[in-house]
């Protein structure tokens, strides 16, 4: 990738921003379904991470995303934290398999998503982040592989991340915490797949105006 960890600062405080301008809304659909600590949750790993952020900024992306799933892996509880601490471990070890550029990264996510649903022994339709991050790693990758234009791809990527996160206000919950609701998890949109959405926006974004 030509995008360098040198921008992982600014991705941080983006995504700080973003968790903390729709806090509220978030933990309003939290305490319908869940425990009402997941924004408490990602808002520590994201300050543990903004600690060390300017030492991840010199890194390479594999040894980045290693400090960063180990940092996130140690300053959170809670589903969330081992979830997207898997998600960076396994982003690690493929990132040094499959090259730099935009689609060796585009490979290596799908394969870290793949470690989420193992570790969470968890699916699409389920009503969890996983309803974001499947649906955004393959339109990542097809839009890469379809070798579409930097904008295009993340606006289509930022679209499909809002889908997969209101497609879950729908469905009933089987993994988690919600899963104890049964039927009566269903009209909430899941908080982990709002929250994924919201970083993906947020990410989207320092990249257009990093590229720009
Ligand atoms: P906890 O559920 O331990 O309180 P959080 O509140 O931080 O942890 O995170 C809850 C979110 O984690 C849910 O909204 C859901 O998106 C996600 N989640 C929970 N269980 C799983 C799972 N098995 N697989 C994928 N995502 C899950
Ligand atoms: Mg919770």
């Amino acid at each position: 990738m030509s995008i360098t960890p040198v921008i992982f600062p600014e991705l941080i405080r983006a995504l700080i921003a973003t968790i903390d301008a729709n806090a509220d809304a978030v933990t309003e659909l939290d305490q319908a379904i869940g425990d009402g600590d997941h924004v408490f949750n990602l808002q520590r790993g994201l300050q543990a991470l903004q600690l060390h952020a300017d030492e991840i900024a010199a890194l390479d992306w594999p040894a980045a995303w290693q400090k960063i799933g180990m940092t996130v892996m140690s300053a959170v509880g809670g589903a969330s934290g081992s979830l997207y601490a898997t998600l960076f471990i396994a982003l690690a070890k493929h990132a040094r398999d499959n090259g730099e550029d935009m689609r060796g990264f585009s490979n290596a996510l799908l394969q870290a998503v793949e470690a989420v649903k193992q570790r969470g022994k968890a699916d699409v339709g389920e009503k969890t982040m996983l309803d974001v991050l499947v649906p955004t790693a393959l339109a990542l990758q097809r839009e890469t592989a379809a070798n579409s234009a930097l904008p295009e791809t993340l606006a289509r990527v930022c679209q499909v991340a809002a889908e997969g996160a209101e497609a879950t206000r729908n469905m009933v919950a089987t993994k988690g915490r919600a899963s104890f609701l049964g039927e009566r998890s269903k009209g909430h949109v899941d908080a982990g797949a709002k929250t994924a959405q919201l970083m993906i926006a947020a990410i989207a974004e320092v990249l257009i105006q990093a590229a720009g």
